[in-house]
């Protein structure tokens, strides 16, 4: 059991100059873009405030540019937090941090590897350690939304669970120090959205500069269209998320066209600019919510 934060830690500022505020909770860079490129670019353009919090810097990233494979651990970090902060110039998103400043969590690399015992990364952190350092953001950025990964990460990379264990954590903690999120969401993508973008991709694979194309399996949170509460048309933003992907230079190639993409194992897969959650926790505004803050009250966004 873990003391609730200090006192000090309790909201009360001034008010803020936004009215809807929205937190994101990730793994690593990339991440976010991947996932909520078009949902970033879209509320930070309508005047949202948009908070990103990255966990580690990827320290343990497989690199593609041939060029730039010499960088590893901390020079590959640094990289990586230049290549965040280019993808944020591209999305409009100026309030991005790393979960207890930069350094203090190292990515864990996949399951099963030797890097995961490593007593710096993230695999390995106490989660209410850092859960607290990720109170001390809600608290002061008061979001009405989080969105994050499900139990699994996704798909089982334990940084990305870790994220999910930590969010939640610090969700729960932060409503015992004064600010109760209103509503949580998992990343999703609907499985016959997936099915239809993987066929498609069969077809324009003679196309793309990546050889072979990766399967379902290989795309993180797709779940049985049921589960979907909330779509967001990111359509006018695919241009900015594309870019920002782009940014992310060591990890992500994007094909022309930008419909799709490949990560370092260089297996092609969809780009989706139409982005997908699942409501987690808060009532459900619509059968099909088209807005994250659908059902958000007055005095939850002051
Ligand atoms: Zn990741």
């Amino acid at each position: 059991m873990t003391e609730p934060p200090s006192p000090s830690l309790r909201p009360g500022g001034p008010p803020s100059r936004f009215a809807r505020r929205l937190l994101l909770v990730h793994a690593h860079p990339d991440d976010e873009s991947i996932n909520n490129g078009a949902t970033m670019a879209k509320y930070a353009a309508e005047g949202a405030r948009v908070t990103l919090v990255t966990c580690t810097l990827g320290e343990h990233g497989e690199v593609i540019p041939p060029e730039l494979q010499h960088l590893t651990g901390t020079e590959l970090g640094e990289h990586r937090l230049a290549e965040l902060t280019a993808a944020m110039r591209e999305l409009g998103v100026e309030d991005f941090r790393l979960l207890g400043g930069q350094g203090r969590y190292e990515d864990s690399g996949m399951m099963g590897i030797a890097d995961n015992d490593d007593p710096a990364c993230l695999w390995r952190a106490d989660v209410d350690d850092a859960a607290r350092a990720l109170v001390e953001v809600i608290l002061e950025v008061r979001p009405q939304v989080l969105v994050t990964y499900d139990p699994d990460g996704g798909y089982g990379h334990p940084d990305h669970i870790q994220a999910h264990r930590i969010a939640t954590r610090a969700a729960e903690l932060a409503a015992r120090a004064g600010w109760q999120i209103p509503r949580i969401y998992w990343n999703r993508v609907p499985r016959t959205v997936a099915e239809e973008a993987f066929a498609r991709l069969q077809t324009d694979l003679p196309g793309l500069p990546f050889g072979k194309s990766a399967t379902l399996d290989d795309v993180p949170g797709v779940v049985d269209d049921a589960r979907i509460t909330t779509v967001i048309d990111g359509t006018a933003y695919a241009s900015a998320k594309a870019a920002a992907m782009r940014a992310h230079a060591t990890q992500i190639e994007v094909a022309p066209g930008e419909r799709y993409f490949a990560l370092s194992n260089e297996l092609a897969q969809p780009l989706f600019t139409t982005e997908y959650y699942e409501l987690v926790h808060g009532e459900r505004a619509a059968r099909t919510e088209s807005d994250l803050f659908a059902g958000v009250t007055l005095e939850e966004a002051s």
